[in-house]
């Protein structure tokens, strides 16, 4: 079987996890501070700020930019639900965008037709690890003066024109275990504004700015030692494991390229994607029969692929009534969300798993 995603932690991990335990400091430590300082290198952010996980890296985000009931924050609606509950949680309002089908994220021009007057923040999501339009959306943001917080939980060390992915405006990104660098959970918040980072530390750790001092009503927003002990030791690999990811995106493509009416994901100039996920979309008349390819593709090929996301992230019952949810057309992002399938890019494939991948989706698509 060839999982869509693999998680796998070697020897150094195994060493430097065991250090921490024996070292007695297993909650937030030096390891945690290490580890901030050279996620702030790789993203090329001033400041770096661990927390727990990619959904609180987003609300602590927001919680800073001390919004006010009804402030709107504009998203995309094609993302993972938890850029959507960090919006409410943080007490906003949300609106989406639509998606360009090139690269999968929030256009300027959707953006602009949600402009209101309450509007405070954008939030693009540079989705499968590739950035969106980052001099458009900043070009908008600083127009209207609006804060720009990036979800970049699937994008570490992605660039545009480049600069990283979390360095334009406040970077969320997550180390969930299956995202391109991972603490098992965890998360990181970046920002080249040492105000907004002292705000974060502080929030983090209870609002406290020293013990029994508390400025703010804060939160326990902590990540431990354990889990940057995990994660450091993948960094020194991570360039390896990105060309890995690039040679294999490029050889799907490059096997995939005939397929009538497949669409491929695309590498858009001026851009360095990370290929979190390797996105199709399926031809239209097979759009029905998702459920099936993905089947086949498993029983009959041991190919695992995935489905990120079956539907735009505000059409659910729970969401459906709320006044914080406001709704517009989305049309490319309906059309993507029927017809997207994501399928195994990761490191760990040989050359041979790549090619049983396009073989098994031209088996099942023929
Ligand atoms: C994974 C993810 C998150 C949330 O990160 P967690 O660490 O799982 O809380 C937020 N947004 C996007 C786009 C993600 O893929």
């Amino acid at each position: 079987m060839i999982p869509i995603s693999v998680v796998r932690l070697g020897a150094e991990t195994e060493s430097l996890v065991l250090d921490v335990i024996r070292s007695g400091i297993i909650a937030q430590g030096p390891k945690v501070a290490e580890l901030e300082s050279r996620f702030a290198e790789l993203v090329g952010a001033e400041h770096a700020v661990a927390v727990n996980n990619g959904t609180t890296a987003l609300v602590a985000a927001l919680q800073v930019l001390d919004l006010e009931p009804g402030d709107e924050v504009i998203t995309s609606p094609f993302t993972f639900v938890a850029t959507l509950n960090a919006i409410l949680e943080a007490g906003a309002t949300a609106r989406f965008g639509d998606i360009a089908v090139e690269d999968f994220n929030l256009t300027a021009d959707s953006v602009r037709e949600n402009l209101t007057p309450r509007t405070k923040v954008l939030m693009p999501v540079h989705l499968y690890g590739q950035t969106a339009d980052m001099t458009a959306l900043g070009g908008i943001a600083a127009e209207r003066g609006l804060a720009l917080v990036e979800d970049a939980a699937q994008a570490h060390g992605a660039r545009f024109e480049g600069r990283g992915a979390g360095s334009f405006g406040t970077g969320c990104f997550s180390f969930y275990a299956t995202k391109n660098l991972t603490t098992g959970e965890g998360g990181m918040i970046t920002t080249g504004d040492a105000d907004l980072a002292d705000r974060l530390r502080v929030l983090r750790n209870q609002g406290m700015r020293a013990r029994y001092e508390y400025e703010m009503a804060g939160h326990n927003y902590r990540m431990t030692d354990l889990q940057a002990a995990v994660a450091l030791p993948q960094l020194g690999g991570y360039a390896g494991q990105l060309d890995r990811r690039r040679a294999n995106a490029a050889r799907l493509a490059e096997l995939l390229g005939d397929v009538d009416g497949l669409v491929l994901p695309q590498q858009l100039p001026g851009r360095e994607h990370v290929w979190h996920q390797f996105t199709v979309l399926l031809p239209a008349e097979h759009a029905e029969r998702r459920e099936q390819i993905i089947d086949a593709l498993r029983d009959e090929h041991g190919v695992g692929s995935g489905i990120y996301y079956p539907r735009t992230v505000f059409d659910y019952d729970c969401y459906r009534d709320r006044e914080d949810v406001v709704v517009s057309d989305t049309p490319v992002a309906d059309d993507v969300v029927r017809r997207c399938l994501s399928l195994p890019v990761h490191a760990y494939l040989s050359d041979d798993d790549v090619v049983t991948v396009a073989t098994a989706l031209r088996a099942v698509l023929s």
